[in-house]
């Protein structure tokens, strides 16, 4: 007979199934991995009135554990709105955001600040990495911050996986650009989050040195099952993503599997967002 004991996390659903045990059925629970991020029907408004901007207009997506997305869109389409409500740096006017089965939307805001910090990692297409601190000091920041011990393995898995071991005591000024940004990675995988959100991260680096982050990105998702999701505007890189999701006017606008860049590059024009 199956039997399950103990207490289910948060972050598994428990679905319960029938099994006959001596002529009598009982219930039995399944647990399924939940996805690592639900969004549910997000909507956001800013303003109100006759001025108001619907950015967002009921978006439902998914990210399961260990995938790799891409979000794409025109200009205004959303994009950043949506990666800012999933990420818990805003607050979306009505839907939900479920992180690794944890309601944000309903969380006050100490609490989701400290959720924030725990799990989700946010990568922005400006660094913001404190000039005045080493390399080590800046990835092991949000530990810091969380009041955290620093765990010297994972640190070290980590700036290994970034390449940036030898780097440790330098300043970001002396790093290149793609460097800085894969200090800003390290950073964000410090915590272990559930999900990395990467808001344009190749936009201030030259072709070559972006496509070497989103490879980094991408042998993340690879080797060791971290969720990403990506906002961008360039096919290229939208094609390393597993899923490529679109929006256009705040709104869903379908999605394509496993895709290429002339492919995604098609479906934008449709958009118009060329
Ligand atoms: P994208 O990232 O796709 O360019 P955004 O999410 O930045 O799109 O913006 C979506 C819409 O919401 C746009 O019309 C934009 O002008 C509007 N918007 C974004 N942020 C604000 C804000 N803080 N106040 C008012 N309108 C905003």
């Amino acid at each position: 007979m199956l039997l399950l004991r103990g207490h289910y996390r948060l972050s598994e659903a428990v679905l319960v199934g029938w099994r006959r045990v001596r002529g009598l059925m009982i219930p039995v629970p399944v647990v399924t991995a939940a996805p690592a991020v639900q969004l549910v029907s997000l909507s956001k408004v800013y303003g109100s009135g006759p001025t108001a901007v619907t950015a967002l207009d009921r978006v439902s997506i998914e990210l399961a554990k260990g995938s790799f997305t891409a979000v794409m869109g025109p200009s205004g389409s959303g994009k950043s709105t949506l990666l800012h409500c999933a990420a818990g740096l805003d607050r979306p006017t009505s839907g939900s955001v479920v992180l690794g089965g944890i309601e944000l939307s309903v969380l006050p805001e100490a609490a989701r600040t400290r959720i924030r910090r725990e799990r989700v990692g946010v990568v922005f297409q400006a660094y913001n990495l404190l000039a005045s601190l080493t390399v080590e000091q800046n990835i092991g920041l949000p530990l810091r911050l969380a009041d955290r011990r620093v765990d010297r393995a994972w640190l070290h898995q980590v700036v290994t996986a970034v390449g940036l071991a030898d780097r440790l005591v330098d300043r970001p000024s002396q790093l290149s650009g793609g460097q800085q940004q894969r200090v800003a990675i390290a950073r964000a995988l410090v915590t272990r989050p559930d999900a990395v959100f990467a808001d344009e991260p190749t936009g201030a680096l030259d072709t070559g040195t972006g496509r070497q982050v989103l490879r980094l990105l991408r042998d993340l998702v690879d080797a060791t099952g971290q969720t990403v999701l990506l906002v961008t505007h360039d096919p290229v890189a939208a094609a390393f993503a597993d899923r490529v999701v679109f929006l256009a006017d705040g709104r869903l606008a379908g999605s394509l599997d496993g895709p290429s860049p002339e492919l995604i590059a098609e479906r934008m024009a449709h958009l118009g967002a060329w």
